[in-house]
Parts: C-alpha cells; structure tokens; sequence
C-alpha cells in the first residue's frame, strides 16, 4: 500500500500543478476520453495502481477545476488545502462517524467543529448540530425538528403516527425561496406547492409588509444569501414578529451564514441568531471537500426528537451520539473537514477568505459595469450578476466565456433577465485571478457582440 499511496500523492500533486494552465472547463477531447470508462466489468482482478492510473488518465482531464481560482460557477467552494489533507488520512482511517464507540475521533472533532461554527456564526451555543450531506439535507433536518416541535405542543406525535390526520402545518416562505428548501418541504409531506408565498423586493428578500398573519402553527422560512443576487431576508423585521406570534423560523442560509464571520459582512446576519433552526453548507464558502451541510437547532432536543432512533445493539454513551442528529445511520466523518478547515483558518483567516471573496465580486462588478455592462444586483456579498445585452446575446456570450475556458461563470435569469452569474466562493481564488478572469470577459463580450 505504501506504494500506491504516494504514487496517488504524486498524481494528486501534479493535478494541482496543472490547474493553472488548464481550460476551467474540459476541452471535448478530454470529455470525450471519458469513453475509455466504457469497458464490461473485468473477469479479473485489477492491480490498485493500475486502477488509479485509469482514473487520472481518463478521468482527471475531464474535471471542471473548479479548486483553481477561476472557477466563478454555481455556489462553489474549493477545498482548502488541509481540508483535503485530512479528508485523505480520515478516508485512510475509515471511520463510521454514527457513534462515539464506532470512532471517538470522529465525534470529538465534530464537538469541536460544532462548536467553533456556533460561535463564528453567532448561533445560540446550546444549539444541536448534525453534520449531513448538503443544505439540501440540512434544510431537511431543520424543517423536521420544526415538524415535530409544532405538532408535538398540539398533542400530536407525527415521529410515531406520520401526518395522516394530523393538525395542518403552515409554511410561510418567500417568492424567491431556493428549490431545494423546496425539495425538503416535499420530502416531508408539507408539500411544496401548498406554501404561502410572500411577495419580494428587486433583490429578493421577503417584503416585511406583505407578511400573512402568523400563528404557532407556522414554519416561517427565511434565506439568508440569495443564490442569484445574494441578499438576505430582513430578520431584524421578520423574526420578531415571527416568534412574538409563535411561529417556527427556520433560516436557509447555505452560504449566507457564514457572513457572520467576516466583520465588514456581519451586519447582513443581524437579527438571524433569534431564529429557531438554520441550515448551511460547508462545502461551499467554508471550502471544504464535497459533501459537507450542517444544521443547527436552537433547542437541541427537537432536533433529537425528529430524528433519533435507537435498538438494542447501538450503543448510547453519555455524550452526544452524532447520529441521532442526521438522517443518515452510517455516514463518513465529514465533520473532520470542518474541524480541519476552522483549525487552518483561526477565526481571521476565515474573516479573510469571506471579506476577501466579497472584494473580489465587487471588483468584477465594477470592471464589468466601466465595461458598460449592466449589474442587475447590488453586490452585497459574494455574487455578482451581468447582463450582457439581451438574453440571445448574453446567452452566447456566457457560452463564449466557458469556452473560452479562462474561467467559468453560469447563466441564470433573475426577475425576468438573463444574465451571467458570477459567484466568488473559493479560498484560491487571487488578484490575479479576478483581473485575468475580467479580462477574458471583456474581451470574449466585445467578440461576440461584434459578430452579432
Ligand atoms: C446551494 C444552496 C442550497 C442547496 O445546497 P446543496 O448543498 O446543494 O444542497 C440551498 N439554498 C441556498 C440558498 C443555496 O445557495
């Protein structure tokens, strides 16, 4: 295995070396080479090493390098280079992350990690913690502890009875609300077209004035980062009267959380630590490896409530049972990553990679409007979206822009208009990277324009 091991290391490393001059998006060819996967599964075994050098040669070419600082896609981290580092010896260790007497290791750093992210993020400090997949899965989490605390004070037990018959939950949720907090709504038999939708301003947050009444039978479902434009919700307004009324409010805030954690940018979370439940990723602005989600819920035990087993052959200690906080039984231990992430980071290293990230869209903002582009936010974050003309012509020139392969940034349509979106969330992204990216831009722009 030492062999294998420090060959991997080599190969890893020289993937590293090649991002820089390497299109952000695959060539075809390299897509192209994906074929070579096609093979019926072998009769024999295979060598490891032989295994491994398929998959850099065929499979390593035909990766977006979205760890490299030019990828602007999606909502997407990077991985810090300790947090890949340690996702390689905890895969190394293999450790099952469901129960302390399956890896003490693991539960002890996602304690710690729990509680360095409650602090940075300036949540309640009691607070439950479950390390999942994705804010998918967090939002999940959250929306069922709220579930369950809401039925649970009508004398309904929907943990052993389901929802059949049960007391009707409302959810209040913005128009602008993210599909996958949608999704968890779905998953959970609350359903997602039954929502009420609260109209929103030009930048996507919930309009405090156009409120529906709220009660104690009431999930409020706030946002805190838009994935368009990057605007929170105003929590100052909203939760007050939320939890005046009863109401549960739960946070999707995905990326947005973590602006608590940069002082310039602390000031967008005023007023969400009122809040009862919070869902966000690691995997994004943390820059941890994929897949990392938390959630995080005020009074720990609905969360423990909504999801917590037990039978005879598992082992309850005294401490927390990382697995009765998460839908998964066994999982690996991502909750290293995080710890890794925090402990490379300290608190002014993750209060740089925000503010820094922040910078960066700003600037691209403004290079892109001295351009004569429109920006149809306000960039108040991380995000930044660019209307290159009408949407024919904006289309092509994101579609440009990719292959050009510079850097990469995706289409959306916000309010009605198309336009390049343009997220700045990786730790390796530089100076260097913004201006040769905005460059690139400009450059590709005026070309397609030219030609139309
Ligand atoms: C990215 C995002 C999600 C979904 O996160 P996953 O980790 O992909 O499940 C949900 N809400 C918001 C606001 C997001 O930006």
């Amino acid at each position: 295995m030492e062999h294998l091991l420090k060959a991997t290391a080599e190969r890893a490393w020289r993937y590293r070396q090649q991002l820089d001059g390497r299109s952000v998006a695959p060539t075809p060819e390299a897509t192209a080479g994906l074929s070579r996967f096609d093979e019926p599964l072998p009769q024999a075994s295979t060598d490891a090493e032989a295994v491994i050098a398929l998959l850099d040669e065929a499979g390593s070419p035909a990766t977006v390098t979205s760890t490299g600082g030019r990828y602007f896609g999606f909502v997407t981290g990077g991985a810090l280079p300790a947090t890949v580092a340690a996702s390689w010896l905890a895969s190394t260790w293999d450790q099952n992350a469901a129960m302390v007497a399956m890896s003490p290791t693991a539960a002890k750093l996602e304690t710690v990690a729990m509680g360095w992210m409650l602090d940075v993020l300036g949540l309640p400090s009691q607070s439950g913690v479950g390390f999942v997949t994705c804010a998918t899965q967090a939002n999940f989490s959250g929306l069922a502890a709220a579930r369950h605390a809401i039925l649970a004070r009508q004398g309904w037990d929907v943990e052993r009875q389901g929802l059949f018959g049960a007391p009707e939950i409302r959810v209040v949720v913005g128009e602008e609300v993210h599909v996958s907090a949608l999704k968890a709504l779905t998953l959970l038999g609350l359903g997602r077209e039954r929502v009420i939708r609260v109209p929103v301003d030009g930048q996507g947050r919930m309009r405090a004035d156009a409120l529906p009444p709220l009660d104690d039978k009431t999930i409020v479902l706030l946002q805190a980062g838009n994935v368009n434009t990057g605007a929170f919700d105003p929590a100052e307004r909203i939760i007050p009267q939320a939890k005046a009324a009863g109401a549960w409010v739960h946070v999707d805030g995905a990326f947005g959380l973590w602006a608590a954690a940069a002082p310039e940018r602390a000031h967008l979370m005023a007023g969400y630590a009122g809040a009862d439940s919070w869902a966000t990723d690691a995997h994004k602005w943390l820059n941890v490896p994929y897949d990392s989600g938390v959630v995080f819920v005020r009074e720990p035990q609905h969360l423990h409530a909504a999801i917590a087993v037990n039978a005879a052959y598992l082992v309850q200690g005294d401490t927390r049972e990382p697995h009765q906080y998460v839908p998964d039984f066994s999982r690996r231990a991502r909750g290293i990553e995080v710890w890794a992430a925090l402990r490379s980071l300290g608190r002014d290293g993750l209060a740089d990679l925000i503010e820094r990230t922040c910078r960066y869209a700003t600037r691209f903002a403004e290079g892109l409007s001295q351009a004569g582009y429109d920006i149809l936010n306000e960039v108040v974050v991380n995000q930044v979206l660019v209307s290159f003309g009408d949407a024919e012509t904006t289309r092509r020139v994101i579609a440009a822009i990719q292959q050009e392969g510079t850097c990469w940034a995706g289409a959306s349509v916000w309010q009605g208009k198309t336009a390049m979106r343009i997220s700045v969330s990786s730790w390796a992204t530089t100076d260097e990277d913004v201006e040769r990216s905005l460059e690139a831009m400009i450059r590709v722009a005026r070309e397609v324009r030219e030609t139309v």
